[in-house]
């Protein structure tokens, strides 16, 4: 099975009702539902925080001391498709950013749940 680390908007999971934080990446996740194109093992989930300044280090250390690495990060579909937008960083940015520190792929969304 493969190993995948999860980021979110914690700024939206802290706030919003139903939020992906609480269950629908997860769900995905265990469904091999929404952007997972088959069931996978969450060993990492980060929740950044504005100004999201430390998520990529954040995601690097998870990376570095776990003895699960994640093959793929997943950026959740508050984060990746966010209406109004993250006011600090555009997602494609970040999932940049987030490559250039780990080396690892960064999917786009997690899960297309209402
Ligand atoms: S920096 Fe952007 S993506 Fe990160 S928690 Fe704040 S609003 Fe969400």
């Amino acid at each position: 099975m493969k190993n995948v680390a999860i980021v979110g908007c914690g700024s939206y999971m802290e706030s919003g009702y139903g939020c992906p934080g609480e269950w629908r990446c997860l769900k995905a996740a265990s469904l091999g539902e929404g952007s997972f194109d088959q069931e996978v093992k969450v060993v990492a989930f980060h929740t950044c925080h504005c100004p999201g300044r430390n998520t990529a280090p954040n995601i690097g250390m998870a990376v570095k001391l776990s003895d699960i690495k994640p093959e793929a990060v997943y950026m959740s579909s508050c984060m990746a498709n966010a209406k109004p937008g993250c006011p600090y960083t555009k997602a494609e940015d970040m999932a940049d950013i987030i490559t250039a520190k780990t080396g690892l792929p960064v999917i786009m969304g997690t899960h297309d749940y209402h």
